[in-house]
């Protein structure tokens, strides 16, 4: 299931921006200028996330955080604020109001996504189904699947660990080593080579699906799987 995210900002240019980066990871974005247009839109839909600006028109974003906390049906909903610099201090009433995480305006789209995405993990763990979903790839758990859009994907098991591990852990640089402890289970008879091997191996089961980008190495560090291919 796709993550629907609702954006709560009065600013067109940082919402769309936003919005598009949101598209762009496989995110749904569903936008409100104010705290009376995001009350509707999350009774017509409850969302994964809620992305808060700080400053709103009328209602200010640590009040309708406040409210929404309140209330049975969104309490549990993780919810992201936008701050400007110099609110930093503000953080604390923040989080004493129940707020997940910060970002600081100005930020970077990918950065934020990134941090979006680490709250929705944290806060739905376990995905009902099993089903991990990121960048047009879809891993149902357990039936141990693996799709490209409705394509299915025939993938050896490494190279099903190591997909996995990097569609649950995306945006983030893994050294050789790194890789070894989680995917390897830090076999230590394993050689760092190996997981050049089958990242080579993983590219190649994703190219003709033209997904083999989101795997990038960094040169120096190690492996990234990213929905940002423009760095
Ligand atoms: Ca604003």
């Amino acid at each position: 299931m796709q993550k629907r995210v609702l954006i709560v900002e009065d600013e067109p240019a940082i919402r769309d921006m936003v919005a598009f980066a949101l598209a762009k990871a496989g995110l749904q974005a569903v936008h409100a200028a104010d705290a009376r247009e995001a009350e509707h839109a999350i009774v017509d839909q409850l969302p994964d996330l809620i992305l808060l600006d700080w400053m709103l028109p009328g209602q200010s974003g640590l009040e309708l955080a406040r409210r929404l906390r309140r209330q049975e049906l969104t309490r549990e909903v993780p919810i992201i604020m936008l701050t400007a610099r110099g609110e930093e201090g503000d953080r604390v009433s923040g989080l004493e109001s129940g707020v997940d995480d910060y970002v600081v305006k100005p930020f970077s789209t990918r950065e934020l996504v990134a941090r979006i995405k680490a709250v929705i993990r944290r806060t739905q763990p376990e995905d009902e189904e099993g089903v991990v979903e990121l960048g047009g790839l879809r891993i149902d758990g357990p039936a141990h699947r693996v799709f490209a859009g409705e394509t299915p994907i025939h993938i050896g098991p490494t190279e099903y660990r190591l997909l996995y591990f990097f569609l649950t852990h995306p945006e983030r640089v893994y050294s050789r080593g790194q890789l070894l402890d989680h995917v390897w289970g830090g076999n230590v008879y394993v050689e760092e080579r190996t997981v050049d091997v089958h990242i080579r191996r993983l590219r190649k089961t994703l190219e003709p699906h033209g997904l083999e980008v989101m795997v990038q190495t960094v040169r120096g560090a190690g492996y990234r799987f990213s929905t940002a291919l423009d760095g």
